[in-house]
């Protein structure tokens, strides 16, 4: 059966990986985008095919949200303001354990539709159960879904993928709620993974030395076994358990050195900075610069709908901004919330380029400015998305 083509024409087109197009268009072919350019050198090339022209919109890669807790969107007001790192996730386990494996995946479904409707056509997202698992495989996003595995808990069997667009992976939680000894057992067995790592200074001083509220609230609660110190830092220590080799996506990466940095450019990682939790949780401050001397690919994540209210992307290249200021321009903000999101994911897209998946985002240009990324990173919002395709289709039209 022939794919059926379709020729879209833009005010604005914003491939992200090449310069802006004004009056742009493009032809998707099946689930994958054929080609990119100027409307009127593709109209030619293509003269049997219908326009379809969208008008006043920017045509750009939909974003991808490279950290999302999808199960926790129906927490976002269960953990009040202001309490620090360890309190706060003690008390995330304590809300959760209230809800049932169904409340969970109605939480992740209501989560997967607010990315869509954000104009998200991929996510980075964390489960802890295999029905969660499965609802996210079955959803409207692309992307990875990274199965949680947490103490010496038995690394669980994943479903085998039923869409192209959407894998499954595992996640050790973190440095330091699973012992050393799994990590490298627990990369053996999938492919990609995820990793909290270097998220706070509570994590830093309990693999230094074991002290601090880690040891005296987190372990004491879960009644487990404290491990011997590592004495190393948080990315030192997955790289001494091997697992770095695997290639983890790395989440957070604030508490970080220099030769931390070094490390993580070493292994060809990528690191999801998700600016509002860290700022939410006073964890510190994103080391930009330093990631940047060591060109390591840095995506955006918005972390759990706990605390920001909604998985809002356009809201985290705001907070991108807000933290980093002069230091970071537009389009390198747009760039991690595209282009180096699906890096970070390993999915081939992210950008409006010839032979990459059609994910596809358009937004109103009733506000533009005469710099498109600024536009992006200053007026975009949900209410300006209008139309949101994966794979060359509307999500849920033929999923
Ligand atoms: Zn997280």
């Amino acid at each position: 059966m022939d794919r059926v083509k379709k020729l879209l024409r833009a005010r604005t087109l914003l491939p992200v990986t090449s310069p802006p197009i004004d009056n742009g268009a493009l032809v998707i072919n099946g689930p994958l985008i054929e080609t990119v350019g100027r409307f009127e050198d593709i109209r030619r090339s293509y003269p049997g095919l219908s326009v379809d022209d969208l008008g006043d919109v920017m045509l750009m890669p939909g974003l991808v949200n490279a950290h999302t807790h999808l199960e926790l969107t129906e927490l976002r007001d269960a953990i009040p303001e202001g309490l620090d790192f360890v309190s706060w996730l003690m008390e995330l386990v304590r809300k959760k354990r209230k809800l049932s494996v169904g409340d969970l995946v109605a939480s992740a479904r209501r989560g997967a539709g607010q990315c869509v409707t954000g104009g998200v056509t991929a996510v980075g997202d964390i489960a802890t159960s295999d029905e969660v698992v499965k609802a996210v495989l079955q959803g409207p996003l692309a992307g990875v879904v990274f199965r949680e595995v947490i103490g010496d808990d038995e690394p669980p069997m994943l479903p085998s993928s039923i869409s192209s667009a959407m894998k499954a992976g595992l996640s050790p939680h973190s440095t330091y709620t699973v012992p050393s000894a799994s990590f490298s057992r627990i990369a053996k067995l999938a492919d990609p993974l995820a990793i909290h790592a270097a998220e706070s200074p509570e994590e830093v001083a309990f693999l230094k030395d074991g002290s601090g509220p880690i040891a005296d609230k987190i372990y004491s609660m879960a009644r487990w076994p404290l491990p011997k110190p590592s004495g190393l830092s948080p990315i030192a220590f997955l790289e001494s358990t091997g697992i770095l080799a695997a290639k983890p996506l790395l989440i957070h990466g604030v508490q970080v050195n220099e030769d931390d940095v070094r490390i993580i450019a070493r292994h060809g990682l990528s690191v999801a900075h998700c600016p509002a939790s860290n700022r939410r949780l006073g964890v510190g401050r994103f080391p930009f610069e330093l990631y940047r001397r060591q060109g390591v690919n840095v995506a955006l994540g918005t972390d759990s709908a706990i605390g920001t209210k909604r998985l809002d992307m356009f809201e985290e290249m705001r907070e991108v901004k807000r933290l980093h200021g002069s230091a970071i321009s537009c389009e390198e903000t747009v760039r991690m919330a595209t282009i180096n999101g699906a890096i970070a994911l390993g999915i081939d897209a992210g950008a409006l380029e010839a032979g990459k998946r059609a994910d596809i985002t358009a937004l109103s240009m009733d506000v533009a400015t005469d710099d498109p990324y600024m536009t992006v990173v200053e007026e975009g919002r949900a209410e300006a998305v209008k139309i949101v395709l994966i794979g060359g289709e509307t999500p849920g039209s033929s999923r």
